[in-house]
């Protein structure tokens, strides 16, 4: 490629060339794609739907400093994942957020079940890595699914019609069975939004952004969303946030405000950016804390 741009590269070498990066970037050994993974929570079963996990640079947090990554960022890059979760539950099937949708129908069904028969979705916010899946072929991808969305993440979408086209047809398709909630301070006065399960406050990366707080036989799971995107920096240091969130300072807030109160009543947690298996424990640790993942059975 030694005379690229100078003329005598023809528009067929290009794009094969671009054909070939393409393709070698899918190939990329550090994807790994379509895995399952399923733990037992009080009654519930809770599966993590992986959509695929790559390592990313570190360019866009904010609030670094040279010293903390190269303490927690050695070989500049930290591991990354896009996740949805499946709770099933009291008879009922229920999906937290619908990935980019690109494996979670096979992944749907190499549990056991499918898009026809989820009963609820429950969505933390209305990123397309979290809506992906909604719409499938132009038509709803959950037809009886009942959808919860936090009101004031509605309203962020809603409010503009420039911001997310994305978003705005997710809440026409599903306007029929669309449920708006207010979400709860986290807290033994939180709100249940369906039995079991309540829509717990995680303000910040988007102005609606919330956690879901599941709770069976006496056993609990908080499955966040986005509260973290770089776990390997933002559990030693939670005040580093990313270039993504809307209100970078609220979203400090609330991870620091969350992870004091999942730590303190030792919650597990699991999180839409974790590397797989996704879900685990968190513990105080010196200035900030420390994330330790459920063994895969
Ligand atoms: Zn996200």
């Amino acid at each position: 490629m030694k005379n690229f741009g100078s003329g005598n590269v023809t528009w067929k070498t290009v794009l094969s060339f671009l054909l070939i990066a393409v393709i070698s970037v899918h190939k990329s050994p550090a994807q790994e794609t379509g895995k399952v993974a399923t733990f037992k929570i009080g009654n519930a079963t809770v599966s993590v739907l992986s959509e695929g996990q790559q390592n990313n640079k570190p360019d866009n947090l904010i609030g670094t400093t040279p010293e903390m990554l190269k303490k927690h960022v050695p070989d500049g890059t930290y591991p990354s994942a896009v996740n949805a979760f499946l709770v099933q539950m009291d008879g009922k099937t229920i999906l937290i957020d619908a990935g980019f949708g690109r494996n979670l129908f096979d992944n749907l069904k190499s549990l056991g079940t499918s898009a026809e028969k989820v009963d609820v979705v429950l969505l933390t916010h209305m990123h397309g890595d979290h809506i992906g899946g909604m719409i499938k072929d132009a038509k709803v991808a959950f037809p009886k699914a009942e959808l919860y969305l936090p009101q004031p993440e509605h309203d962020y979408w809603m409010g503009n019609s420039e911001r997310g086209r994305q978003a705005q047809d997710v809440i026409a398709a599903y306007k029929d069975r669309l449920h708006l909630f207010v979400p709860s301070e986290a807290g033994e006065d939180a709100k249940e939004i369906i039995p079991g399960v309540k829509g717990i406050a995680a303000y910040g990366h988007t102005p609606g952004h919330a956690g879901y707080m599941f709770e069976s036989a006496g056993s609990r799971v908080f499955i966040w969303g986005d509260l973290t995107h770089a776990m390997a920096v933002q559990m030693p240091h939670p005040e580093v946030a990313i270039t993504y969130d809307v209100n970078p300072e609220q979203a400090v807030a609330y991870r620091k405000k969350l992870l004091d109160y999942v730590a303190k009543n030792k919650i597990p947690i699991a999180g839409m950016h974790i590397a797989f298996p996704s879900i685990g424990d968190i513990k105080a640790k010196d200035e900030g804390y420390e994330f330790t993942p459920f063994p895969v059975q």
